[in-house]
């Protein structure tokens, strides 16, 4: 592309309302351009990028077994009151009425939408598994939208879906799509970890998070440092002091058997009165942490000492339940015991959020809960895992890192197909929930994400997969012919031979051709300069500076 007939509007100047290096040089750098807060124009150069990681990510999830579909952005209201979020999804879902009055939202994400379509479609467990995702602009009105393509209002998102008949069908899915997430974000040369993350206002169950190591992240990762464990701060485990308790640890085993079927049954087996059992049973147990709770005459009808770092998929009230109790009774905050520590009944939830934890702002999302600041004073001694602390998988010490959310694997299990009635016939001829899996991955925010990292003091540095261009070709003066002959014969040259080239044939200053190239940040600069005529041009590679004379039938053998 001949860079003078290209739109790409390059600032000498910081815009003064971008905090970070990436969101800088994106708009410094012409890649993009603010129309309100939150929305953004995405530019020539911009969208290329966007292009190469969409491609990456089609490939990817291709090969996972995930097939690419388009579903409408304008959803009704209605299946959004059959899950239950058209209430419990809160203000960030933009909603607007048709001419007709009839209620709508923009998508902020689609379960709702993919159940009800396969719902229709899919009746025997012959048809299942099955796996679609698309690649569309999502809608959040987001309470800050800020750091560009980051947090934004309006973004482009990857979202797939899948639903089995089976629990291991799922699980190999979850594998699949894992494995797939791994390789997209590598192949975009992104240094990111996948730690165990928050199901939020998903209601769902195992779920981890892709993490971009980066300062400016708004999430912190805690991980060991001599092990594999690492998981969202949020989600991290609570470390209780259970000291208080400790005279009854050594009775957990007569609780947690499947003869301890009432409230009373454990208040008996560990000699507490009834009406404090909320509050007393936290244990810790050869560095297990239990906590057992049952409301009123409530049955503990799910007994189970599961190893700890499952503890969090130990959600005994049902998902939608929980988002119930928290939305009617709290208003607010999600469940943060029930995943931080075991939880050995139905309806712990309810107490736990009662008892617990106290609501500190709109939407249920975990974020920014704080032990000691949004918990009752007696139950300070419950705070998130700290730097130093032990790991919990018993190897290593707890370290603190930031993270970008870049993706999210999510196994929702039966939370929408059970409200939705997205049914299926077994082999037995029964009508079952699908189970589903739910799969994201902010390909906009990915794009902010690779600037974030790569980048230095003059400018933006592309991987080569990503790179709008994978070559910039200077005419340094345009009014020598010998420069612009050389140039656009060799622009010519390597876009015959598949490269993708830059070529800035304007007629400006070499100081701004060398500024805005350093700016844009292409892999490869070859410089056609005074030696034109002797057919002597410079390579330089932007990311280590590097720069030598080559001659120029040389440079296509030079660029990889
Ligand atoms: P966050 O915690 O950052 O608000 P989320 O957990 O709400 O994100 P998900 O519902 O998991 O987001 O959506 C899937 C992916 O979409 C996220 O992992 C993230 O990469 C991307 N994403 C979510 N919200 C935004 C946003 N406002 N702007 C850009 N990308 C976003
Ligand atoms: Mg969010
Ligand atoms: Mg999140
Ligand atoms: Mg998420």
């Amino acid at each position: 592309m001949k860079q003078s007939a290209m739109f790409i509007p390059t600032l000498r100047e910081v815009p003064a309302d971008a905090e970070i290096r990436s969101h800088q040089l994106l708009i410094r750098a012409g890649f993009m351009r603010q129309n309100a807060s939150g929305i953004y124009s995405i530019l020539p150069l911009g969208k290329r990028v966007l292009a190469k990681v969409e491609k990456i990510v089609r490939e990817e999830m291709d090969r996972a077994g995930s097939s690419e579909m388009l579903m409408p952005t304008l959803q009704l209201a209605e299946l959004w009151q059959e899950s239950g979020r058209w209430s419990s999804y809160g203000p960030e879902l933009m909603r607007f009425n048709d001419r007709h009055g009839r209620e709508f939202a923009l998508g902020p994400t689609h379960e709702e939408v993919v159940t009800s379509l396969l719902r229709d479609e899919v009746k025997s467990y012959k048809k299942l598994p099955l796996n679609v995702y698309q690649i569309q602009t999502k809608f959040r009105d987001e309470k800050r939208p800020r750091f560009g393509l980051l947090r934004g209002r309006e973004f482009i998102m990857k979202d797939a879906y899948s639903f089995h008949a089976t629990k291991e069908s799922l699980d190999k899915t979850y594998e699949d799509m894992f494995e797939g997430y791994r390789r997209i974000f590598s192949r975009c040369g992104l240094d990111f970890r996948a730690v165990i993350a928050d199901s939020g206002a998903m209601g769902g169950k195992d779920t981890h998070e892709f993490m971009v190591l980066s300062d400016i992240g708004e999430d912190t990762i805690a991980y060991s440092d001599k092990s594999d464990f690492a998981a969202n701060v949020e989600m991290a485990p609570v470390v209780a002091n259970y000291e208080k308790s400790s005279e009854s640890a050594v009775e957990l085993e007569k609780v947690a058997t499947p003869d301890s079927k009432t409230i009373e049954d454990v208040s008996k087996a560990l000699n507490i009165e009834k009406e404090k059992c909320i509050k007393s049973l936290l244990f810790k147990v050869d560095d297990e942490y239990v906590l057992v709770l049952a409301r009123g005459d409530h049955e503990i009808n799910d007994i189970k000492v599961k190893n700890y770092l499952e503890a969090r998929d130990i959600m005994l009230a049902p998902a939608n339940e929980v988002k119930d109790i928290i939305q009617c009774e709290v208003g607010s905050v999600g469940p943060i015991n029930v995943k931080n520590v075991k939880v050995i009944a139905d309806n712990a939830v309810e107490y736990i959020v009662n008892g617990v934890c106290g609501a500190n702002e709109d939407g249920f999302h975990l974020t920014g809960v704080n032990p000691g600041r949004d918990f009752q004073a007696d139950y300070a001694d419950l705070r998130f895992i700290q730097e130093g602390d032990a790991s919990p998988d018993g190897e290593g010490i707890i370290q603190f890192a930031r993270g970008i959310e870049v993706g999210h694997v999510f196994k929702l299990g039966t939370r929408y197909s059970e409200a939705m009635n997205g049914t299926f016939l077994d082999e037995n001829g029964r009508a079952q929930p699908m189970i589903m899996g739910c799969y994201g991955i902010g390909v906009s925010r990915t794009m902010a994400a690779i600037a974030e990292q790569y980048n230095d003091e003059n400018g933006l540095v592309w991987p080569k997969q990503v790179a709008p261009y994978d070559v910039h070709v200077i005419a340094v003066n345009v009014k020598k012919e010998e420069q612009t002959e050389v140039a656009s014969a060799l622009y010519n040259t390597l876009q015959d031979q598949g490269y993708e080239v830059l070529y800035d044939d304007r007629a400006e200053r070499a100081g701004v051709k060398f500024a805005d190239s350093d700016l844009i940040g292409l892999p490869i600069r070859v410089t056609v300069g005074k030696q034109a005529g002797e057919g002597i041009v410079e390579v330089k590679v932007r990311k280590t500076g590097e720069s030598f004379e080559a001659k120029v039938e040389e440079i296509p053998g030079l660029i990889e």
